[in-house]
């Protein structure tokens, strides 16, 4: 039985996302274990000293049933997965094997502790192509790549899980995640980066000789691609909401995370300059394969089911705490070999 104060396991929460709502939940008195192999994931990203970090496998079921018998866990929040697009295209078991045959040895030891509650970091890749905008959670789910598809797998995967045990599960469906605390503590630290933002504050700071832009010549407005940039606090805080909602004894939920407002590639690209007060040095570049002109959600499930809204949803909230992470003693990056052994 899930009860709101038993200990959560934390899977990926050493990552981008994952580290920010640990701090969140931390700070809300819970305690947590986070499980990450480390491979994208920074120990330097988990901060609260209360929280204890194991360094393993989603899948290493002897690993994980140590813990469940340790903790007796009343919830899981899943963030380990691979996110790079193009990879999953050229490598697609890697993708099939981490970011779904994973999870489902993770819920086998679940259901064998009788653990209920699961929080699922999903995206709008699982919409692929969308064919209304702004989306809904009625739109088509057709993922147009293997991520979007090992991602699409698991929703279908929990949902039959609740059918078959009572598996109560929330499916957040992220738009595109960016800014970070703005302390400057804990931040994005890809390796390698690929996201928008991060490659336009490496050029410049001057670490990559220029921003690529990736297509001048979509139907949008000014002819760059429009994206829904989500503050990553705010993805935390609904992480938060989700597993209150289902602690209570809620019905799963699947839902986009967004705010609603769309952002062109070259306004992300003004945004910097006027907030660094610098020039973005620019190189304009053909179209990204599989990448849709827009995407841009519809919040309002999210608000209806969970009561949860964007805090933030003017850019210059996601690019200054970005920036303010770059220029900060490290960089944009935590500081090197510092893993534990
Ligand atoms: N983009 C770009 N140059 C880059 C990285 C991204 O023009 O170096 C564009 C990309 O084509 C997309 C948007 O920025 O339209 C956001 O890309 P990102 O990889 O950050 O997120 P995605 O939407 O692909 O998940």
């Amino acid at each position: 039985m899930t009860h709101s104060n038993a200990p959560i396991l934390v899977t990926g929460g050493a990552g981008y996302i994952g580290s920010h709502t640990v701090r969140l939940l931390a700070g809300q008195g819970k305690k947590i274990v986070v499980l990450d192999n480390l491979v994208f994931g920074h120990d330097q990203a988990i901060i609260d000293p209360d929280v204890e970090l194991v360094v393993g496998e989603v899948g290493d079921q002897e690993l994980v049933r140590s813990l469940f018998a340790k903790y007796q866990f009343g919830a899981v929040i899943h963030f380990a997965a691979y996110a790079y697009v193009g990879e999953s295209v050229t490598n697609p078991l890697k993708y099939y094997q981490n970011n779904t045959a994973e999870p489902i040895k993770l819920l086998q030891v679940m259901e064998e502790f009788g653990c209920k509650v699961f929080v699922f970091s999903s995206t709008c890749a699982t919409y692929g192509v969308p064919d209304k905008l702004p989306i809904t959670e009625a739109n088509r789910q057709a993922p147009i790549n293997p991520y979007g598809k090992s991602k699409l797998m698991v929703e279908w995967i929990l949902a039959d899980c609740g059918t078959a045990w009572g598996l109560k599960s929330a499916c957040l469906r992220y738009f595109n995640a960016s800014g970070c605390s703005p302390d400057g503590l804990i931040g994005e630290d890809h390796n390698p980066e690929t996201h928008l933002i991060p490659r336009v504050m490496m050029a410049v700071t001057g670490e990559i000789d220029c921003l690529e832009v990736f297509g001048t010549d979509y139907e949008t407005p000014d002819g760059t691609c429009i994206r829904d940039y989500i503050h990553v606090e705010d993805l935390a805080d609904a992480h938060a909401r989700a597993l209150d909602h289902l602690a209570a004894g809620g019905a799963s939920v699947a839902c986009n995370l967004g705010t609603g407002v769309g952002v062109s590639v070259k306004e992300i690209i003004s945004a910097v300059e006027q907030i660094t007060g610098k020039t973005v040095p620019v190189k304009y570049g053909p179209r990204r394969e599989g990448d849709p002109a827009s995407l841009v959600a519809d919040p309002a499930l999210a608000e209806k089911l969970l009561g949860w809204v964007a805090s933030r949803k003017n850019i210059n909230d996601m690019v200054r705490p970005a920036w303010i992470w770059t220029s900060g003693a490290n960089g944009g990056r935590y500081p090197q070999n510092k893993k534990p052994t």
